[in-house]
């Protein structure tokens, strides 16, 4: 074990930083101490947007996005398209998709990705509310907008089978070469996706 360097409320905090994405002990370490050192402009602001963010940010009950309503803005918008839905793995990938403003139907965020060897199956993820609002209500499409990862990929199929019973059509993201991308770089995959996917012009 290691030996412990600094106060308790400051090795907590390490270890609360610590398990932030990205971030491993030595970069905790420095987060923390930049935090420390920048009281007024950082850690006060930061420790109030936090306990902001508690009180405030729910999950949608719908969809399961995070927002300060519930249900959250886009499933309340009276223009948005509710017979898509597009089914996403983060929050993050909700907001690329916003950002780039090529959606008008809601959303679903699954939470992450199915993956047997981190224990992660359905029973993890928010499918059942995705399977429930396919089976009811006005959808006629879902639109897996999942990563070109393994794991994405998989999680795509499953959620293929699990709504082939709902009738609703099933679609995924194009897969190829990307816009502004030189072949010579892309990777054998990508150009073998890109020729299976190719459409006549
Ligand atoms: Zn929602």
């Amino acid at each position: 074990m290691s030996k412990k360097i600094a106060g308790p409320e400051i090795e907590r905090l390490i270890q609360l930083l610590a398990r932030l994405p990205g971030l491993g002990p030595r970069s905790a370490r420095k987060a923390a101490l930049a935090l420390l050192k920048r009281r007024e402009d950082l850690l006060v602001p930061l420790s109030e947007a936090l306990a902001t963010a508690v009180r405030t940010i729910v999950m949608c009950p719908v969809c399961g996005s995070l927002d300060t309503v519930s249900p959250c803005t886009i499933c309340r918008d009276e223009r948005r398209d509710r017979e898509v839905i597009v089914v996403v793995e983060e929050m993050a990938d909700l907001w690329a998709l916003e950002r780039a403003a090529v959606v008008n139907g809601t959303y679903h965020v699954l939470g992450g990705h199915l993956s047997p060897l981190d224990g992660i199956g359905p029973e993890r993820l928010n499918i059942a509310g995705l399977l429930d609002r396919a089976a009811s209500g006005p959808v006629k499409e879902i639109i897996l907008a999942l990563n070109a990862t393994v794991e994405g990929q998989s999680t795509a199929h499953y959620l293929t089978e699990q709504l082939a019973p709902t009738g609703v059509i099933v679609s995924r993201l194009a897969q190829g070469v990307p816009i502004g991308g030189e072949l010579d770089y892309l990777d054998e995959g990508t150009l073998a996706a890109a020729i299976k996917a190719r459409k006549r012009i």
